[in-house]
């Protein structure tokens, strides 16, 4: 919690619920990007929170953008950013959406597939494509599974297509998973990728983009490694695998740009118990899966939660959401430990949800409205 966060809560005492952002965190992590991976361009992921003070923000400071729709190209454009500042990171967008972006002067586009190369070739002619590779996931607590990306193998047929049908085949990207702990993660996806680089350079082809993609994690419960320790290692990755003729790398950053940055204002909405000789309580918050916590899905992501009667005696509870949806539980597998004092009406703050919150909230699921966002 900030300084500037807690003024704000107090001093305007905004309805429950609502997020709560402060751009002072965002500019110091896209400064830390900066300072640590200096040789790597920034595309903050837009879908981590595309609140307009925070892209024109990282805009001004010289940030680019990694799109997954027009709209989102659009929001980023408004910044005042170039096309030229824009990727159309998505690898599955509908052919009139690759036209529309390259109506717009997008001309950087990924894809992992040779359908997916066709589109961009017909749509978005001479534009620049880099192709998904698959990655394990492993160590990451929101793994991205295997829907995107495609074996290295296939890769090479990809790029080579791109090429034949007048495309620039400009490089390769992945995405480690996120909110990836490990540091180490993007050493054997980098070694992959030098190989891809060595067989295009066989057919003729030299690539020349290298895009290591998001996963940097934010703080939760637990420490996480440092922004700096991050850099060291992908740069020592970068040195191992591509020597002295490392290509031009992009980062594409969300959850670490602007996770920290949030709060979520909530209320106790209810304390109950199922029958009386039950050992737990179940608390009922005024915001859950559909008012913007959807990373609780599988309790995967876990929320450093504050009240003002931490320091009583604590014990564990299911806590859960507001809506009529039997999904609508956050923590029950692993209940979560709150004071026992804890009584209906009750402020809860709920930390490090600056990223893939607002986004995440459902427009009127029983009538409650979107997560509302203040940005100081
Ligand atoms: C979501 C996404 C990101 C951001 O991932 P984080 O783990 O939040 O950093 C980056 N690149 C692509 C292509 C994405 O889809």
């Amino acid at each position: 919690m900030t300084n500037r966060i807690r003024d704000f809560l107090r001093t305007r005492q905004p309805a429950s619920p609502c997020l709560v952002v402060d751009l002072d965190v965002v500019r110091a992590n896209f400064n830390a990007f900066r300072a640590f991976l200096p040789d790597s361009d920034v595309f903050y992921a837009v879908k981590a929170n595309p609140a307009p003070e925070v892209l024109s923000m990282l805009s001004a400071l010289g940030s680019n953008f990694d799109c997954a729709s027009v709209r989102e190209i659009e929001m980023a454009l408004d910044t005042g950013a170039d096309a030229e500042r824009i990727s159309f990171g998505n690898t599955i967008k509908k052919e009139a959406d690759i036209a529309r972006a390259h109506a717009l002067g997008v001309s950087l586009f990924a894809v992992d597939c040779v359908e997916e190369v066709e589109k961009v070739a017909r749509a978005a002619p001479a534009a620049r494509v880099f192709c998904r590779i698959l990655t394990d996931g492993k160590g990451a607590e929101w793994p991205l599974s295997r829907k995107f990306g495609c074996v290295p193998e296939m890769a090479v047929r990809v790029l080579a297509t791109a090429h034949e049908l007048g495309l620039r085949a400009a490089g390769v990207s992945f995405h480690v998973g996120s909110q990836m702990t490990d540091a180490d993660a993007w050493d054997s996806a980098i070694g992959e990728a030098k190989r891809i680089f060595d067989a295009m350079s066989e057919e003729g082809v030299q690539l020349d983009l290298l895009n290591l993609g998001g996963g940097f994690p934010t703080r939760y419960l637990r420490d996480v490694p440092s922004t700096e320790e991050y850099g060291n290692r992908i740069m020592a990755a970068l040195r191992r695998h591509f020597g002295n003729m490392i290509p031009r790398t992009i980062i594409e950053p969300g959850r670490g740009m602007v996770g920290n940055s949030g709060i979520i204002r909530s209320e106790v909405v209810l304390v109950s118990k199922k029958s009386d000789d039950d050992a737990f309580r179940w608390v009922f918050l005024d915001i859950g899966k559909f008012g913007g916590l959807a990373e609780t899905m599988d309790e995967a992501i876990r929320y450093p939660i504050r009240t003002a009667r931490d320091g009583d005696d604590i014990g564990e509870c299911v806590l859960a959401g507001p809506t009529c949806d039997s999904a609508d539980v956050m923590y029950e597998r692993n209940m979560y430990p709150l004071p026992l004092s804890l009584r209906v009406g009750d402020e809860v703050l709920i930390e490090g949800t600056g990223a893939y919150t607002t986004t995440y909230s459902a427009v009127a699921f029983n009538g409650f409205e979107p997560l509302r966002t203040y940005v100081i």
